[in-house]
């Protein structure tokens, strides 16, 4: 592990536009499981797709109850040392603007200005309207549920309320995609953080970065699927991997 830090902090000292991609494993230390791991979120519920959410309202009562479930979970989390870490390069200004599929909030809270998270998934800490696309606070949807034991529809068009995030089957959001896809061709080391990188468009990033002249980092505690074109893998912890660069 030591050499693979150094080595990382040599490419992080070389670097002059960083671009970390980060998923669901930066955030295991904050206490948000993730999908895949063993006790992953997958391996107790089966996603609800797009299309179902939409048509039907069980789905939609589901969803929201599965959310309500999550919410103390998300209510306390805070940044863990791979977010301080990122944020301390940020402040440094070594970090245009960071790439994430993760959807809890927790970058903005360590520090990044809301225009700096590209989010490719939503966030989970608010609503929208499926319709419109007006905005939610999560209390007002829970009081609306407990109030009519269902999940609530927008009170401008009256399509379905849903997290602000995007369920499989969904479009992903243009705006984050173009945002992602130039952070990408443009920076010259690119982190892939916390990532089994099997979730496309997403995972496509790692691959687009490297072609574009990039250097590219993998850290992640078990093998993924673009380690061979990698130029370092860290095969390891986040939090003890990143800690070493909070603050500095
Ligand atoms: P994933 O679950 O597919 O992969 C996470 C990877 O991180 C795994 O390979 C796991 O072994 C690794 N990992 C977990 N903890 C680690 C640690 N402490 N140190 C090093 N590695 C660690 O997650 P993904 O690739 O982000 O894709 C799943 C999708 O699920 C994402 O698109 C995201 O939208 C969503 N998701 C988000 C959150 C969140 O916002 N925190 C949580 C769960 C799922």
């Amino acid at each position: 592990l030591r050499s693979g830090v150094e080595q990382l902090g040599e490419m992080i000292a070389e670097a002059s536009a960083i671009v970390p991609f980060t998923g669901a494993g930066i955030s295991t230390e904050s206490g948000i499981p993730d999908f895949r791991s063993p006790g992953g979120l997958w391996t107790r519920n089966r996603p609800i797709p797009f299309d179902e959410f939409v048509a039907n309202p069980d789905a939609r009562d589901e969803s929201w109850r599965r959310r309500f479930a999550m919410e103390p979970t998300f209510a306390a989390a805070r940044p863990g040392r791979g977010h301080r870490a990122l944020a301390s390069l940020y402040k440094a200004g070594k970090i245009p603007a960071i790439v994430t599929q993760n959807i809890d909030n927790l970058h903005q809270m360590s520090g990044f200005a809301a225009d700096h998270v590209v989010e490719l998934h939503g966030n989970t800490t608010y609503a929208r309207c499926i319709g419109c696309g007006r905005a939610y606070e999560l209390p007002w949807v829970r009081q609306r549920f407990d109030t009519t034991g269902a999940a609530p529809d927008c009170a401008d068009c009256e399509e379905p309320v849903k997290t602000a995030t995007i369920s499989f089957g969904q479009a992903m959001p243009e705006d984050a995609m173009r945002r992602a896809t130039e952070l990408a061709q443009q920076c010259d080391l690119f982190l892939a953080i916390g990532s089994s990188l099997v979730v496309w468009p997403a995972a496509g990033f790692p691959l687009l970065a490297k072609n574009n002249g990039a250097r590219l980092v993998i850290i992640n505690n078990e093998p993924t699927e673009q380690d061979d074109i990698a130029d370092l893998v860290i095969r390891h912890d986040i939090g003890e991997t990143l800690g070493p660069f909070v603050g500095n």
